[in-house]
């Protein structure tokens, strides 16, 4: 195995791993370093969790060729349902109101991990090097990044991509900051079974203590996550089924009559994180690196899986132009194509949590009011659900069915 790449992806998870198969075809030579196997226990992106793609997810999957190998495991929403514990304000988005048989699919992490390391493995030009961790980063060489794995071994490319997660080591190696907020509450996931059938519809309801989200999962039964402060759902996760599922049929009332029949239950941390810049010398961030989301909206892996499309979509052009695919200009385009897009998805993210966990009277009406009146404005709900589902601004070109090479009307060809 040689030690120079076109591109070294630090992290093999969710996004790392997309990366690599959206760039699977283009004259590149790839090392995928990744300190855990699929199927390892502690593998934190492909793990017991069952997450929302939305409805630009599955096209990126679709146009590279992976989305019939997880097809069968994925379950359609058709609409999302919001609602206030204990108010009247409700919102509905029904994917038939925007001209879409579906606003996403809710699928196993680790049906999407199979499909994607099954396009990985064979691929001729890229190294999936693991076990391994990026131990340290030499970015001084102006012509390459430098790697030093935890093994001594030392790799160099034109690009390295940080794509290890939240806590990202390579970003900060970059020196680039971020910036942090803890919610000081936990996520517990689990799956249940209900008494009604779900049919298609995603719930989000939120309560005082956070929201409840049920969605419509794979073998007809429910995606549970659970957000409650730190201390109440460590609680949670130790009382016994028949306690959990009380309190959880409180929380969520009668709308699939009675929740039963409780999955495993994991409980994941929460807190946000926003690196101040996406771009350094020879690297660039991708993915959790770059923005760790609340998952309220479901939206953390789909804005990564931008990240990647988009990234893919720069570099294609810059080889297309003869560029140098680590290039200044080329990774500060990168940044610049992600800037609106990362900001608007964990704004409204963000400012899901910080209005609806404020108990102030007057602000409850308002946000029942604002829920009402985004149901009675058709204007609004559209820019809502267009945002959700991931087709907002100028989404990358393997969201609109397109191959990452696809020449544009308006392009100009370089020779
Ligand atoms: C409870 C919960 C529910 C969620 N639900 C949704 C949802 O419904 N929809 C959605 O879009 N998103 C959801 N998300 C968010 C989604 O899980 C993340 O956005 C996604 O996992 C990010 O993938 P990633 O590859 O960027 O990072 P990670 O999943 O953190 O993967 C990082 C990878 O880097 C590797 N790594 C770490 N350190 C190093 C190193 N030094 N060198 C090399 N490799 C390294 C790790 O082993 C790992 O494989 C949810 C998150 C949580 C917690």
């Amino acid at each position: 195995m040689s030690d120079q790449y076109d591109v070294i992806i630090a992290g093999g998870g969710m996004v790392g791993a997309s990366l690599a198969v959206a760039l699977a075809d283009l004259p590149l030579r790839i090392a995928v370093i990744e300190p855990l196997p699929l199927g390892s226990d502690d593998q934190p992106s492909f793990d017991e969790r069952t997450i929302a793609l939305n409805a630009a997810s599955r096209v990126i999957f679709n146009t590279l060729g992976v989305w019939s190998a997880m097809a069968d495991e994925a379950a359609e929403m058709r609409s999302i349902h919001i609602s206030d514990q204990g108010r009247f304000g409700i919102t509905r988005i029904r994917a038939a109101d925007y001209g879409l048989s579906g606003l996403g699919d809710v699928i196993p992490t680790r049906t999407v991990g199979r499909a994607l390391f099954e396009r990985i493995t064979p691929a001729e030009r890229i190294d999936f090097i693991c076990p391994a961790r990026v131990a340290s980063l030499d970015l001084d060489d102006p012509d390459a990044a430098a790697v030093t794995l935890d093994d001594g071994r030392r790799l160099t490319a034109r690009l390295l991509v940080g794509a290890d997660g939240a806590r990202s080591q390579v970003r900060a190696a970059m020196g680039i900051d971020a910036e942090m907020h803890d919610y000081q509450a936990k996520a517990i996931v689990s799956s249940v079974a209900a008494s009604r059938p779900i049919d298609g519809q995603a719930f989000e309801r939120f309560t005082a203590d956070g929201p409840i989200a049920l969605l419509p999962g794979p073998h007809d039964r429910c995606v549970l996550v659970w957000t409650r402060p730190t201390d109440v759902a460590d609680a949670l996760v130790e009382l016994d089924e028949a306690a959990f599922l009380d309190q959880l049929n409180a929380g969520f009332g009668r709308r699939l009559g009675r929740l039963h029949s409780l999955g495993g239950r994991q409980a994941y941390p929460l807190y946000r994180v926003m690196a101040t810049r996406l771009a350094g010398p020879r690297s660039v961030l991708i993915g959790n690196a770059a923005n760790n989301l609340h998952p309220v909206a479901g939206q953390g892996f789909n804005l990564g899986l931008r990240d990647a499309a988009t990234l893919a979509e720069i570099l294609a052009d810059a080889l297309a132009a003869g560029g140098d695919i680590g290039a200044g200009d080329v990774l500060s385009a990168y940044a610049r194509r992600r800037e609106t897009d990362r900001r608007a998805v964990a704004g409204m993210t963000h400012g899901l949590i910080q209005v609806f966990s404020n108990h102030t009277p007057g602000l409850r009406t308002g946000r029942n009011l604002g829920l009402l009146t985004t149901d009675l404005l058709p204007g609004l709900k559209r820019r809502m659900a267009i945002r959700s589902t991931g087709f907002a601004g100028q989404p990358p070109r393997l969201a609109r069915g397109l191959p990452v090479t696809a020449v544009e009307p308006g392009e100009r060809m370089v020779s």
